[in-house]
């Protein structure tokens, strides 16, 4: 551990630098390029969407959840639901709402608590954001992310409750970090195409998305949110922190985390930083043992470096840090707040 701890600590090559609004800039584009080559972002293979809207139905409370699959490489699909709200609060912003671990994919993100082992998760992890969101009269998109829901790969894709709720994250990590692929790389890229539909869907001008995500979820809509512009608005919940503490100490986390070579170059405040000057919650438990042995201090780090960047722009205002108290879940009590940003 000590000879790792050592390795870690050495200069990082992409740390945040710069003052001026130029040379933000310049380092944010060096940044980008360096991290898309890092989770073979630039390995992907685009295709036509071939969108096909698979089921529509009607939930209680006048919700409509269409289920709709796109195409994102060659004959990769990935199904999500839409939910349609009755009455639409702000005809602007679209949401996107991302799973994270033990949530079956879009499952639990979309509320659906009658399958009785996705109503467990969404009460210990308060998973139902998406569906949260469609309440306050919003439109939002829940997907399945690579190796959840629909998307297992073949190790679990029994009907069994442990099963279903699982993620084949390891299975999919082994099989693309040989051939240079990361899988944090292939969720940003669905992510990437679920934009392009947004964008591309006949009668939809959405001038906004926002993307909320916890956990897992939060890991991807930091890096979708750190390469993709076209992301206006994001909450973070419990995924951010230094890196030593919450991913060398606590090594045996799931390895849809690990990015190689990623922490010669930064650490999870650097690619914070790629997020200025855009409107950013960022939601942290106290007690969430993920946050590493120090606790909140290791999220306050990284949050600092953040700041700088944002301190560049003059909008130290628009990045929001909500602490709450309690351990690793989603607290929906900041969806009001995300939503008036
Ligand atoms: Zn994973």
């Amino acid at each position: 551990m000590n000879r790792f701890r050592k390795l870690y600590e050495k200069e990082k090559k992409c740390r945040l630098n710069g003052d001026t609004i130029e040379e933000y800039h310049a380092w944010k584009e060096q940044t980008r390029e360096t991290l898309k080559k890092l989770i073979g972002l630039n390995q992907m293979e685009s295709c036509m969407l071939d969108a096909r809207t698979l089921e529509v139905v009607e939930l209680e409370g006048g919700v409509i959840r269409e289920k709709v699959v796109i195409q994102v490489e060659p004959d990769v699909y990935m199904p999500f639901f839409i939910l349609l709200p009755p009455r639409s609060e702000d005809s602007n912003t679209c949401y996107l709402a991302l799973p994270g671990h033990m949530g079956a994919g879009k499952y639990a993100v979309a509320g659906c608590d009658e399958i009785p082992v996705v109503a467990d998760q969404i009460k210990v992890f308060h998973y139902d954001y998406g569906m949260q969101l469609a309440k306050l009269g919003h439109v939002v998109i829940c997907p399945d992310i690579r190796g959840f829901g629909e998307r297992r790969e073949e190790a679990l894709q029994s009907d069994k409750e442990s099963d279903f709720i699982n993620g084949t994250c390891f299975h999919l990590a082994h099989m693309a970090e040989p051939l240079g692929q990361t899988v944090i790389g292939m969720h940003v890229w669905d992510m990437m195409r679920l934009l392009d539909y947004v964008k591309e869907r006949a009668g939809w001008n959405f001038e906004k998305i926002g993307c909320v995500g916890f956990s897992g979820g939060g890991m991807i809509t930091l890096w979708l949110t750190a390469l993709d512009d076209r992301i206006h608005k994001a909450c973070i919940s419990g995924y951010f922190y230094g890196y030593q503490d919450s991913l060398l100490e606590l090594n045996g986390n799931c390895s849809c985390n690990y990015v190689p070579h990623l922490w010669k170059y930064v650490d999870m405040g650097d690619i914070g930083a790629l997020l200025a000057p855009r409107n950013i919650v960022i939601q942290s438990a106290r007690e969430d043992h993920l946050n590493g042995k120090r606790g909140l201090q290791n999220v306050f780090e990284q949050l600092d470096i953040m700041k700088k960047a944002y301190h560049i722009f003059d909008k130290e205002e628009c990045l929001y840090h909500d602490i709450r108290e309690g351990g690793h879940c989603f607290h929906n009590e900041i969806l009001n707040r995300f939503v008036s940003l």
